[in-house]
């Protein structure tokens, strides 16, 4: 059997082992150290002179404090991109709101501003404003942003940006992670960065980074014992997950432009095959990390086929992200919009995109799709 060819794996650098020794040699073997500030102000130079970041143990933790930092309780309303992964929507649950789910739009697949806005004031009209919007930056690809955060201001509502998968993408020049009130970013195993495991909250405000590594260190007050006047969290990222995070930093950029070359291949390819689209940048305003490469088939057939032939020579592919209104666990709560997500999972597959990718392995993705089209 032929070595497997993931989505897209872990990339180390080089630099990360050195970071790691560091934090040995000085045994800040912890969840706060010298790599954790480290690690924090690369980001906040890399995203913009602007904002503020606290490194945490997840990008759910992220979305997690960042909702709770904006207010949102039990029984409040939060709107959310459907087309995501789960991780989006899990904590509006974690603090008891209900998520509004909003349709994608065909050009980016985020979040569609026509639906956001039809849904705000359907929501409106039925008594309750909602108190939060969350858009997705889905496989890298800046979502429609200047319309988004127009509604957003039009009707005073703070946006949480789920950059999760878009560290280094960035739209009309500015940086993915900078455009909502707050922002996630995710450091998992798969994302175009890893710390193994991490995430971190980007705030406009040096108050609201404080704020978020109070309750992520279980909300201590200030006193010589333990004091808590308020629920915590133990969300914060450890210093050895950091030092993996500061030698990433490192090869961030390399890491885009190779994903993006990878991109331009495929979109190559399938210039000549009818019936199949490739997300692509609507207009120069868009740069996307292309953290996956993602393709729609004529039909849902035609996608499971190439699914099985791409597993059958031990080559990983992933249909869409399944629209959080089609799950079981979240189809009883409101949708707005029409089937542009659920069609779009229906035929659509993710294809191999890791920045690690070898050659050899070019040619055996490439020998798949040539035969099979
Ligand atoms: C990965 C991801 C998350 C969650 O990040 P974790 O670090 O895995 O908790 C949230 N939203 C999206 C869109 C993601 O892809």
């Amino acid at each position: 059997m032929n070595e497997k060819i993931w989505l897209s794996s872990p990339h180390m650098g080089g630099t990360e082992q050195k970071y790691i020794q560091e934090a040995f040699e000085t045994n800040w073997v912890a969840p706060l150290g010298p790599n954790v500030n480290g690690f924090e102000s690369d980001l906040e130079n890399y995203l913009s002179n602007q904002v503020h970041v606290a490194a945490l143990s997840s990008g759910t933790a992220a979305l997690h404090l960042g909702l709770i930092l904006l207010g949102v309780q039990q029984g409040d309303e939060v709107l959310c991109q459907s087309m995501t992964f789960s991780a989006t929507v899990n904590p509006i649950l974690y603090l008891g709101a209900t998520p509004i789910f909003i349709d994608s739009e065909l050009d980016t697949w985020n979040m569609c501003p026509i639906a956001l806005e039809a849904a705000i004031q359907d929501r409106i009209a039925k008594g309750k404003k909602p108190k939060a919007i969350i858009p997705v930056h889905l496989y890298g690809m800046p979502a429609k942003m200047d319309e988004i955060i127009a509604i957003a201001n039009r009707y005073e509502i703070p946006v949480l940006e789920d950059s999760a998968e878009a560290l280094g993408s960035a739209y009309k020049g500015q940086k993915c992670g900078t455009f909502g009130s707050l922002a996630a970013l995710s450091f998992n195993g798969n994302k175009i960065i890893t710390t193994s495991g991490g995430g971190a909250l980007v705030t406009k405000s040096e108050v609201l980074k404080e704020k978020a590594i109070f309750f992520a260190t279980q909300a201590r007050d200030a006193a010589p014992h333990y004091q808590h006047s308020e629920i915590g969290y133990n969300y914060r990222l450890s210093n050895i997950a950091a030092g993996i995070g500061r030698g990433q930093m490192e090869v961030l950029e390399q890491h885009v432009d190779v994903r993006r070359k990878w991109n331009q291949r495929y979109q190559d390819f399938f210039a000549t095959i009818p019936n199949v689209t490739v997300l692509k940048e609507p207009s120069n305003d868009f740069y996307s990390n292309h953290w996956l490469t993602a393709i729609v088939l004529a039909s849902f057939e035609q996608r499971e086929a190439l699914r099985f032939e791409f597993e059958s020579q031990n080559i990983e592919t992933r249909p869409l992200w399944k629209p959080m209104h089609l799950q079981p666990v979240f189809e009883m709560y409101p949708f707005y919009g029409t089937s542009v997500a659920a069609s779009l999972f229906e035929n659509g597959l993710c294809l191999p995109s890791g920045s690690n990718l070898t050659e050899n392995q070019w040619e055996r993705i490439f020998l798949v799709l040539e035969v099979f089209f």
